[in-house]
């Protein structure tokens, strides 16, 4: 806390070989945490070394979206260790027993701060980890949350990723500045739902991005459709009004003069949902089904 000399950021630097996604939202509840976790997981199932950094300061619901929401990050000297996720326990097909309970954190052995090795890895930070407490409320500000990612990003022992996410907090706030003074390189992933309202500040959030000289690669389209439950999925319900992805990235690509892609128009989903809460995301845990075959097609694009 204050004071200490800042370490260089891996990331930042323009010879860094690591992928860097920033997930964005102009607002809170469309789906972006769902996203980055589930991107994620499907980059690391597909044998990458990827890193999320939990930046939502208002849902840091990462965590738990991965199992690991009760987990502590360890401390070696003076690196933070991200928390390894098992692969094998996101409901994967001959999955392992589930919880990353406390304690049997130890053991990353030092090679790239990810569990595994030979195969892809997971490994996560969230901004709810720097809290002294768990039930704290931070009332973070501009300062102060630059610090925390800079944190997340410096003093985390990351080793070598293929991959980093940020998951953002909503809006066009003060973190899309950090990001582009600490992460030039980043590129942004706009999500957005269906609805006007939703994809009018998505449209900020994906300008504010611009501004900061990063270029937004996609936007994902969430809560798109509802299956019809009665008539069958070729009926889709569009709960929350449709166009919304389309008119983001026709938008965007108009204003920055380069194409803006929809990269998938994903469906409301239980499994998605619940899978979330349990700390099973959709693309491991039910892999057949629409959600997460966009999501796949998603990953595949990026
Ligand atoms: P954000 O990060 O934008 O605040 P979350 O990813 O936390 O949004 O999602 C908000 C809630 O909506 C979560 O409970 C999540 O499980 C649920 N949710 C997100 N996408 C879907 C979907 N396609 N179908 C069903 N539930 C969803």
């Amino acid at each position: 806390r204050g004071g200490q000399t800042q370490r260089e950021i891996p990331f930042g630097r323009p010879d860094s070989l690591t992928k860097v996604y920033a997930i964005a939202s102009g607002k809170g509840g469309v789906g972006k945490s769902s996203v980055t976790v589930n991107l994620a997981v499907a980059m690391a199932l597909q044998g990458r070394k990827v890193g999320i950094v939990d930046a939502d300061i208002y849902g840091h619901s990462v965590p738990a979206m991965l199992g690991v929401g009760d987990v502590r990050p360890t401390q070696v000297e003076e690196m933070i260790m991200p928390v390894p996720v098992e692969l094998g326990a996101l409901g994967v097909a001959g999955s392992g027993d589930g919880s990353g309970d406390v304690g049997g954190l130890t053991s990353t052995g030092g090679t790239g701060g990810a569990a595994g090795s030979a195969t892809g890895a997971l490994s996560v930070i969230s901004i709810g980890m720097l809290k002294p407490r768990r039930d704290q409320v931070v009332a973070w500000r501009g300062p102060m949350l630059d610090r925390a990612l800079v944190q997340m990003l410096s003093d985390v022992y990351w080793g070598d990723l293929d991959v980093l996410f940020l998951d953002l907090p909503p809006g066009t706030g003060d973190i899309a500045i950090s990001l582009g003074q600490h992460l030039p390189n980043a590129e942004v992933v706009v999500v957005t739902t269906p609805q006007e309202a939703a994809a009018e500040v998505a449209e900020r959030a994906g300008t504010m991005a611009s501004m900061m000289h990063q270029r937004v690669v996609g936007v994902v389209e969430n809560m798109s459709f509802l299956p019809c439950p009665h008539c069958g999925p070729e009926h889709r319900l569009e709960v929350f009004g449709s166009g919304g992805g389309a008119r983001v990235a026709a938008t965007l690509s108009a204003r920055f003069g380069y194409d803006v892609p929809v990269l998938g128009e994903i469906p409301l989903d239980l499994d998605l949902r619940s899978g979330g809460d349990v700390g099973r995301p959709i693309i491991s845990a039910t892999p057949g089904s629409v959600a997460a075959g966009v999501l796949g097609e998603v990953a595949d694009k990026l």
